[in-house]
């Protein structure tokens, strides 16, 4: 019997072998079973994780359940991650229904209430074994127009970087390094510099929030310089939606869900795959300590 277990250790030992997790957002069932298989299939570490928004969608007792049969039915290392969560009362929601990370996005707030938020979050997800994520700096949305200027002030500091961890001793750490949330219009802008620099300062995993449609080579590149998770979220969304669309050109009287929620499944672990080829955890399932 294989619980779900906080992403720690898995993210952990990637940063120390320089590889990354491939942590999915997932918005059904289907798309959850599909991020398992694709894990299964290729023997890796996996993190599922969803939204606020999904979790006010399904309930997160849902999400939970389904993601303790896979931990159980797998085997598999699998943690359960809270993205970009900014208020209290659904992390203690999602703690409560079994969730083993939580990301508390305080990033908005000046550095100080940051550095508060992400030390009262730590306090309760200590007590129940559950890790957690902090973000400094502010991941943009593809739609945003941001001139030069501000782009820069938006990208983590990495001596703040090194005074936040210094300050709460979080064990990940998602920096702003220009990448963005949604699907590039053109090439993403990496600072890969400033992942190395903060790389250099601090030791915990970081985070590449956006990970969808960033060229292969950018994110073999932000990987190698200390990356040791990737979040994937809207790629996968077009995905799943895609291959439905598809079935429904097709045959537009088609009424039986399996008919489209198959393929969807099978384009959703398809790329499921290609990302964690990228991000090389493929094989890793068995090395955890
Ligand atoms: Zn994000």
């Amino acid at each position: 019997m294989m619980p779900l277990i906080s992403s720690t250790s898995m993210l952990q030992q990637a940063r120390e072998n320089g590889y990354a997790i491939t942590a999915f957002n997932v918005h059904t069932l289907e798309m959850l079973q599909a991020v398992v298989e694709a894990a299964s299939e290729t023997n890796s570490p996996l993190i599922i994780q969803s939204t606020v928004g999904t979790v006010k969608h399904l309930g997160p007792e849902y999400i939970a359940a389904a993601a303790k049969v896979a931990a159980d039915q797998t085997g598999l290392p699998i943690a359960l991650h809270l993205d970009h969560c900014t208020d209290f009362a659904t992390i203690i929601q999602c703690i409560r229904a079994g969730y083993t990370s939580v990301m508390i996005d305080a990033s908005m707030l000046p550095f100080e209430e940051n550095i508060q938020r992400t030390l009262s979050v730590m306090e309760v997800a200590a007590a129940a074994g559950v890790n957690v994520e902090a973000e400094l700096g502010k991941v943009g949305g593809v739609e945003d127009d941001i001139v030069v200027d501000e782009r820069d002030a938006m990208l983590a500091d990495p001596d703040d970087c090194q005074l936040f961890i210094e300050r709460t001793n979080v064990l990940t750490l998602a920096p702003a390094i220009g990448t963005a949330h949604g699907i590039y219009k053109g090439e993403p802008n990496i600072d890969f510099e400033r992942i190395a620099k903060i790389a250099e300062k601090v030791e915990v995993p970081l985070v590449l929030h956006g990970g969808s449609g960033i060229p292969a080579e950018q994110v073999r590149k932000a990987v190698s310089l200390g990356m040791s998770k990737m979040n994937v979220a809207t790629e996968l969304r077009i995905a799943f939606s895609d291959a439905i669309k598809e079935v429904f050109t097709k045959s537009p009287e088609e009424n039986d869900p399996r008919k489209y929620m198959v393929p969807a499944k099978e384009a959703v672990k398809r790329l499921a795959i290609e990302k964690m080829e990228l991000c090389g955890c493929i094989g890793k399932a068995g090395t955890l300590k």
